[in-house]
């Protein structure tokens, strides 16, 4: 293992830098306004092992806004507060193999049901899950768990991503009203602050190490290492790095599970948190997106690394 972390401290420039070439072909998202003036062409990567040493390279320290990296820990913290079972008389276990926002499958199965929690309508389902009175409290409770995660107590959301998002999102209100009109959001449950909620836990601002430090802890089945805490319960990790595996990549999971073969939740800002179990946690960003959604050169990096270290699940 410190060999490995050697070698890849070692090599890490290397590949990074190749990666970035591959940020051409791709751009950031526009749709959130906001998240368009991110550098078309950074790539930043850092890798934190089980005793806290740390390898990074690129530009590591560029902030970015979670985006849909934050709906893997909205599902935990709602499974922490429902139970299995209460979580999943909302949303289903099943990829849609359509695109993160779609409303295509809705009426399918069971109408309103939104077929996973990591796609808009399912996350947006999970927001309501979350315990609070107000939308505030629920927000207040969302962030405490990310800092703890996090290990950062000044963890918050950018308010001007939040802002861009809330004043564009028309797609994801017509979602949420349509998850109202059929009983998956309930009487109590206001369709514009479950919105609320919803875009600032996907507006919360990190760097990769956070997304390192957080993935780590899932790494370690819910056990934080550096502290000895447990932060969440194993089966709860369990279910969250299963959806990684299903429907992390939205609908270039099934490639993502070939290529690199390791549980990795994607974010339209272009971040991507991964984990390679019981040794490394993950986080990158490179703002420039496929036509999937996911950082171009990101993916790029992590095939490379992949490959090259035989990190695998499969
Ligand atoms: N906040 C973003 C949205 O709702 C999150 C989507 C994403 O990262 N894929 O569109």
């Amino acid at each position: 293992n410190e060999s490995e972390l050697n070698q890849l401290a070692q090599k890490l420039p290397e590949w990074l830098e190749a990666s970035r070439s591959v940020t051409s072909q791709g751009r950031p998202a526009s749709y959130i306004p906001e998240l368009g003036h991110a550098p078309a062409d950074a790539l930043g990567i850092t890798v934190m092992d089980g005793s806290g040493r740390v390898v990074t390279s690129g530009d590591c320290g560029l902030r970015f806004t979670m985006q849909s990296i934050s709906k893997v820990f909205t599902l935990i913290l709602a499974l922490m507060d429902r139970g299995e079972e209460g979580v999943f008389q909302k949303v289903g276990m099943e990829p849609t193999g359509d695109d993160f926002n779609s409303m295509l499958k809705l009426e399918l199965v069971e109408p309103g049901k939104p077929f996973n929690p990591l796609i808009n309508a399912g996350a947006i389902a999970v927001s309501s899950l979350i315990h609070g009175v107000t939308p505030a409290e629920k927000t207040e409770r969302i962030l405490a768990f990310f800092r703890e995660l996090a290990d950062d107590a000044s963890l918050t959301y950018n308010e001007a991503v939040y802002r861009s998002e809330s004043s564009t999102a028309h797609r994801n209100r017509s979602l949420a009203y349509f998850l109202k009109d059929n009983q998956v959001l309930t009487e109590a449950d206001e369709v514009e602050e479950i919105l609320d909620v919803y875009f600032k836990h996907c507006s919360i601002e990190v760097t990769c190490r956070h997304v390192a430090r957080m993935a780590l802890v899932l790494a370690m089945n819910g056990t934080d290492p550096l502290t000895g805490r447990t932060l969440i319960p194993r089966r709860y990790v369990q279910i969250a790095k299963t959806f990684m595996v299903s429907c992390g990549m939205y609908n270039a999971s099934g490639e993502f599970a070939i290529r690199v073969g390791l549980p990795a939740k994607s974010g339209v800002s272009g971040g991507i948190m991964t984990l390679v179990p019981g040794r490394y946690g993950i986080g990158v960003i490179g703002p420039a997106l496929n036509d999937k959604g996911n950082s171009i050169a990101g993916v790029h990096l992590l095939q490379s690394l992949s490959v090259h270290f035989d990190w695998s699940m499969f």
